[in-house]
This record gives structure tokens, C-alpha cells and sequence, in this order.
């Protein structure tokens, strides 16, 4: 077992700035903790945590990482807690120690949905902190590398999902070394015939050719130094599980395969890489179609390199990496490398760039470059990973990771964060710019949700979203909106109808009767009216039991003079039984009013003209033109009827909609010279359609938009001024 000033040691090595105190007290900390603890092995359990550690010596990372390597089993596996932890290390490493252990049961389900949700725990967690990734991986390692002490029948699940999911993700952050080396070991427990097969294979290759590494090698060194290059030269077979994969990728037998061998030059600088493969590609044959420039355009996970391959000299298949030392550090350590020692240390680095941005800006590169890397496909193939495939990872702000379902747009990624922040969404900012809330979103975007208080959410975004969340919230939320409009026009009706009647109302009276009225609650009972479901003159008598409804039923009806007075007369008032006058009338702005309006269909109303409301049953009001022939329908049922009144701005820019029968003499521009009244008059002019046609005329419909009653008043003048125009009709729904 590493001793305590071996591990400080080999820190300060990479790291002279690391914290020696910190590391050594992690180490007393981690080693009484487990006590004695023993692994499978045999060993003091805590010899794992310390390998753990170790390992991630090799990656370089900051001390943090390392204490919280040899600390990560003590919440899981002892009696430490969280606060025991940050009490004596602080928050991050707490933080760190808190994600390793939320993942440490990051068990291969098969069920694929339930597995998708583990990984999704994992990457939360890791966005919590990005180094929980690179300690859970050489957790991984170490765990794979003493597999042979776990009993048999765990062994095959263990290795099938390190496999599946831990050696993609080393690969894909840029840490090839570590996800070789799981890749052999897991290929080796799960399907040992075809190790044992190509291990068989490469013997034979080996005593076939030789010492046949050490002699490229040398030559190689040997034309570096003839041209005057400074550099190293690393050489060596390729590793038995990618051997393996390529034989079945390719269907080739291991005989065929063209390059077991693979040989690395690593120079100073990138015009020296250019150099070297000027004269390797001169002393021997290259193959054609193997030449990679990943130097000029390198892999999204900053991998740099040149590949080539050549007939080498004893005929053998050689591959060849050529790049700087520079590249091939971060080739050698991924990320880790990248993101935390590159020029600076990591106190410097956190200094510019915040503790937060430095995890946060890495995971990110990392999960764009999981779902989105140069070849998607070479990488799924083999992996569980796919299950990204479906999925999009998107950020707040502030870091915070959002995975959502492929197609997702803004309005999920709201919803996902909080049902508040969904329903009260206006717009929204992605990197930094404004979009569409209906806009597609992508890996790794970045999405401000700009909120109003005063928002509710359109029932029309119950067909955009994607996650059931967002639908269902839309749908409550809705249908809460719905209910409140009802309930608003309800109450004013039950008001109106007391006050007619005389009687003094109070909330408490009328709650008092709700369970007579069997509905659940006071608000209910309101919609209830609003809806037409309840008759206002039911709650009236639910309060006041001995209370006779009038029904002041007039030969004329509704549509007589006993109602409305004399039709046409601008001072006549119109009003609802038993009511004198207009002035506790309801209040209409149009479409986007709080109450559940509509207009007529068929030509509506137009401001300015007077109107009258039809109370309809799970619909609310229909407002009718006071001229309306549709209105003699509701003469038996007075009630329905309801008082309203323009309530339009002077000066409000907005049009209404109106419909006109206009007959033209049938010549030829008679079209024409119609539409023309229109522009010039300002009629939005939204459907035409021929209605008849004699020989002599032609019937044509038009639905257009108006501001007002003068407005439509003007049109049909003007139109009737026309020579070519016979009649000009309103048509009232
Ligand atoms: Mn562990």
C-alpha cells in the first residue's frame, strides 16, 4: 500500500503549489474511516481509495480531486456524513464526495428506460462538478482491475456495463489510455474465447516478425536525427479489444488487419510534425485513404494529430500518430489534462475563470461531445450510450443541466426547470440571443427563459411541447385560466341578478349555500353560472328560499320594444329583464377580454354599434349585433340574456371582423373596381366568395376587418356610390 509521502509526493511532483495539509489529512481521515474494512482482495479496504487516488496522480488533477478520491467510499461504506465532511474539508470536496456517492449505485438495469434515468443522475451529478467524472472513472479502473477477486457471477454485469457505459465515456473525454485498459479488461471477462483467440494470434505475429517494435522504432529515431529533429518515438501493438472490434467491424480475419502496429512520433512544434511526415511518407509506401489531418481540424475533444499509414520495413502495416508533446498530453490525459493543467496551475486558472465556470465549461464540452462528436457512429456502435441519441442536454444560466427529449423546445426546457417559470414564459434567450419559444433546441445550448408575471400559458402550446410535463402543466393551467374567466363573469351575473331583485348579497351568505347548490366550493358555484350551467335566479332563491323569480315576460320578447325600445335610436338603451337601464352593463374589449367572449359567428359585432350577450351553455357570452335575426332563438329563455356594452378605447388600433353581401353588375373589372373601394377605404379584406351568379349579376361575400361601425358605414357608402355595385348588404350572424 502507498504510503501517506509517497501520495504527497508524487502530487507535488505535477503540482508543487498542492496542499500538502489537505492531502494528509484526507489520508488519517480515509484510512480510520474504513478501519478495518477489508475488500474481496483481502486487503484493507482502504488501499482502494488510495489507488483511486493514485490513479488520478497519472491524470494530474488538483489536490481537491485527489482528497476527494481517497475520501469518496466514507459516506457510502462508514458512519461519515456529509457535514462531517465539509466541517473538515470544506464545501467542494464535500460537494464531490456527496456526487460519488449519489452515482456509486449506478447499477446496469435492463430495462433501457431505467437505465437511461441512471445515467441521467450520473451526468447530473457530475454537473454538479465536473470532477466527480474523473474520479468515478478511476474508481471504475481500480474496481476493474481487482474484478478477479469479485465472485464469478457479478463479474460478467460489472464488466458488460463499464463496457457499455464507463469506457465510452473515458474515451470520449479524451482519455484513451483508460478506456483501453477497461476495454481489455471487460473484454476479457466477457468474452474470454475471442481474447484468448486474439491473444493466440498475436503471439504468433510476434514470433513471425520479431522484435519487430524496437527495430522501427530505431529507424524511425534514426531519420528523426538525420534531418536535425528533436523527438521521441513510442511504439507498440495495438490493444487485443480493439484488434478484436475492427475484426468484426471489418469482417477481415486478424491476418489481414492492417495495422496491429502502431507508432507515435511526438515532436517540439507543429512545422516539425509537417517534417516528419514528409519523410515517412518518402522512405516508405503510404496506404491511400488512411492520411488524418487532425492537426489543421481537430476532434471536438480537442484531440490533435497526424495519422498515416505505410508499408513499413518488413512489410508489415505501420500506423503512425505524429504530433507535438504539447498534443499529446492532452491526447494522453483528455480533458482532464486540458481543462485543468494546460499553462497554468489550478488556483491561476480559477482565478480567471471561477470554479464554477472551469467544471461547468468542461462538462459542457464533454455532453456536446457525447452526443455530437466527429463520428457518432463509430462511437455508439458498441456502446449504451445511443441512449444520448434521444435526448438533448441543454444549461441554465447558471449551469444547471436540463436533459430533455429530442425536439424539445424552449417551453419544455421552462416547464423542466419549474411549472412557474412555464406558465409565466414570454420569451426566451438561447446563447445569449433572443429566439422563438417554438425554436428546436440543441446540445449544449444555453436557455434564459424570460418570464411575465401576467402570462398565461396559450392552450396552443399543449400541441407544441414534447415532455408530458409541459403538456399537462399547459393543460392545467389552461383549464385553470378557463375557470377563472368563468368564475369572474359568473360572479358579476349572480351580483346583477341580486341587485335587480333587491336583495342584499354578501360572500358569506352565498357561501353558506354551496352545498345546497351542490357544488364543491363558492368559486364553483360562480362558474357554474358563468358557464350557463346554473341559473342566477337558483342562487338568489338558494339565499333567500321565500324569493319569487319575476319573470316579466312582454308579448314583444326580448327582440320587442318592451326590451330594447325603439331599434336604431342612438339614445335607446338595451337591457336585460328587470333591469332599468344600461349603466351596470358588462363590459366588452373583444377576444382577448377576461371573459369567456365570443362573437357571433357568421358577422359579428363591430364597435359602435350596439350589442347584446347570449349566456351559452360551456361557452360563455356570445355578443350578437342587437339586429341579429339569430337572436329570436333565445326569445323563451330571458334569462340568457345579458347586459354588455362596448369597452373600446379611443384610438385602440384593432379590427373586428364584419360581413358584407355586395351584388355588381356582371362587366368585366366589376372585381376589380370592389376591391379597390376596399383599399381605398381601408377594409382588410380577409375572404372573398362568389355566392351567386345570373347573367346579369354577381354575388360575392366578403369577410372583412374593420376598426368600428363608422368605419364599416363608410365602406358600404363608398362601395354603394359605385355605378357597377347594385347593392351592398350587411350579413349579421
Ligand atoms: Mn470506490
Amino acid at each position: 500500500m502507498m504510503r501517506q509521502y509517497e501520495l504527497v509526493e508524487r502530487v507535488k511532483r505535477y503540482n508543487p503549489r498542492a496542499d500538502e495539509d489537505l492531502l494528509n489529512r484526507a489520508y488519517v481521515y480515509a484510512m480510520k474511516a474504513h478501519g478495518s474494512q477489508k475488500r474481496a482482495s483481502g486487503d484493507p479496504y482502504f488501499s482502494h481509495p488510495l489507488e483511486v487516488a493514485a490513479i488520478l496522480t497519472e491524470l494530474r488533477v488538483d489536490d481537491e480531486t485527489i482528497a476527494a478520491a481517497m475520501l469518496h467510499d466514507t459516506i457510502e461504506d462508514t458512519e461519515t456524513t456529509r457535514t462531517d465532511i465539509e466541517s473538515r474539508f470544506g464545501a467542494d470536496i464535500a460537494t464531490l464526495v456527496e456526487g460519488l456517492t449519489k452515482i456509486k449505485k449506478l447499477d446496469l438495469v435492463s430495462k433501457k428506460a431505467a437505465q437511461a434515468e441512471n445515467l441521467r443522475k450520473m451526468l447530473l451529478a457530475v454537473a454538479e462538478d465536473a470532477r466527480v467524472l474523473l474520479v468515478k472513472l478511476a474508481d471504475r479502473l481500480h474496481n476493474m482491475r481487482t474484478l478477479h477477486y469479485v465472485p464469478p457471477d457479478k463479474r460478467a454485469r460489472i464488466a458488460e456495463e463499464t463496457l457499455e457505459i464507463y469506457a465510452p465515456l473515458a474515451g470520449r473525454i479524451g482519455m484513451q489510455e483508460m478506456r483501453e485498459e477497461l476495454e481489455d479488461i471487460c473484454f476479457h471477462v466477457l468474452m474470454p474465447d475471442a481474447a484468448t483467440m486474439v491473444m493466440q494470434r498475436l503471439d504468433a505475429f510476434r514470433s513471425r516478425s520479431g522484435p519487430i517494435i524496437a527495430f522501427i522504432e530505431n529507424d524511425l529515431r534514426e531519420k528523426l536525427a538525420a534531418n536535425g529533429i528533436q523527438g521521441d518515438v513510442k511504439g507498440r501493438e495495438k490493444r487485443p479489444y480493439s484488434i478484436w472490434r475492427k475484426m468484426e467491424r471489418k469482417s477481415v480475419s486478424f491476418e489481414q488487419l492492417p495495422d496491429i502496429l502502431g507508432f507515435r512520433v511526438m515532436v517540439g512544434n507543429i512545422p516539425d510534425c509537417y517534417r516528419v511526415l514528409g519523410i515517412v511518407h518518402n522512405a516508405w509506401p503510404f496506404v491511400p485513404g488512411r492520411f488524418k489531418d487532425y492537426i489543421s481540424t481537430p476532434k471536438q475533444n480537442d484531440y490533435r494529430s497526424i495519422h498515416t499509414t505505410v508499408v513499413g520495413p518488413k512489410h508489415q502495416r505501420v500506423e503512425l500518430q505524429i504530433r507535438t508533446q504539447a498534443m499529446d498530453e492532452i491526447a494522453e490525459y483528455g480533458i482532464a489534462a486540458h481543462a485543468l493543467y494546460k499553462d497554468q496551475t489550478v488556483a491561476e486558472r480559477d482565478a480567471v475563470l471561477g470554479k464554477e465556470a472551469r467544471a461547468y465549461n468542461w462538462l459542457r464540452r464533454t455532453i456536446e461531445t457525447l452526443a455530437e462528436g466527429d463520428n457518432p457512429e463509430e462511437f455508439l456502435e458498441h456502446t449504451k450510450l445511443e441512449l444520448f441519441h434521444d435526448q438533448v442536454f441543454c444549461f441554465t444560466p447558471k449551469g444547471l443541466l436540463i436533459t430533455l427529449p429530442r425536439g424539445a423546445s424552449p417551453i419544455d426546457f421552462a416547464y423542466a426547470v419549474h411549472t412557474d417559470v412555464g406558465n409565466h414564459a414570454v420569451g426566451c434567450r438561447i446563447n445569449g440571443r433572443n429566439a422563438p419559444l417554438t425554436s428546436e433546441l440543441r446540445n449544449g445550448d444555453e436557455v434564459e427563459i424570460l418570464t411575465s408575471e401576467a402570462q398565461v400559458p396559450p392552450p396552443a402550446w399543449e400541441s407544441l411541447v414534447v415532455t408530458g410535463k409541459a403538456r399537462s402543466s399547459i393543460r392545467r393551467a389552461t383549464r385553470e385560466a378557463v375557470r377563472k374567466q368563468f368564475a369572474g363573469l359568473g360572479r358579476r351575473i349572480i351580483e346583477r341578478a341580486f341587485e335587480r331583485m333587491g336583495k342584499p348579497q354578501t360572500e358569506e351568505k352565498l357561501a353558506s349555500v354551496v352545498p345546497r347548490l351542490a357544488r364543491p366550493s363558492l368559486e364553483d358555484v360562480y362558474a357554474a353560472v358563468g358557464r350557463g350551467e346554473l341559473h342566477s335566479g337558483d342562487v338568489v332563491k338558494a339565499v333567500f328560499p321565500d324569493f319569487k323569480e319575476e319573470t316579466p315576460k312582454t308579448a314583444a320578447g326580448p327582440n320587442g320594444a318592451g326590451w330594447f325600445g325603439v331599434q336604431g335610436a342612438d339614445e335607446v338603451k338595451f337591457k336585460v329583464p328587470g333591469q332599468e337601464g344600461a349603466g351596470g352593463a358588462l363590459p366588452i374589449r373583444g377576444l382577448s377580454d377576461d371573459l369567456p367572449v365570443r362573437f357571433a359567428p357568421g358577422g359579428g359585432p363591430v364597435p359602435g354599434e350596439r350589442i347584446v350577450g347570449i349566456l351559452t351553455s360551456g361557452e360563455g357570452i356570445t355578443i350578437y349585433p342587437i339586429q341579429s335575426p339569430s337572436l329570436s332563438a333565445f326569445d323563451e329563455e330571458p334569462w340568457r340574456w345579458l347586459d354588455v356594452r362596448w369597452d373600446v378605447e379611443e384610438g385602440e388600433r384593432r379590427r373586428y371582423p364584419a360581413r358584407l353581401v355586395v351584388s355588381v353588375i356582371n362587366e368585366p373589372g366589376s372585381l376589380a373596381e370592389v376591391a379597390r373601394v376596399m383599399a381605398e377605404t381601408d377594409a382588410n379584406i380577409d375572404n372573398i366568395e362568389m355566392r351567386a351568379k345570373t347573367k346579369d349579376f354577381r354575388e360575392m361575400l366578403f369577410d372583412i376587418e374593420v376598426w368600428n361601425i363608422k368605419h364599416l358605414t363608410t365602406i358600404m357608402t363608398d362601395l354603394k356610390a359605385k355605378p357597377m355595385i347594385a347593392n351592398v348588404e350587411r350579413v349579421l350572424g
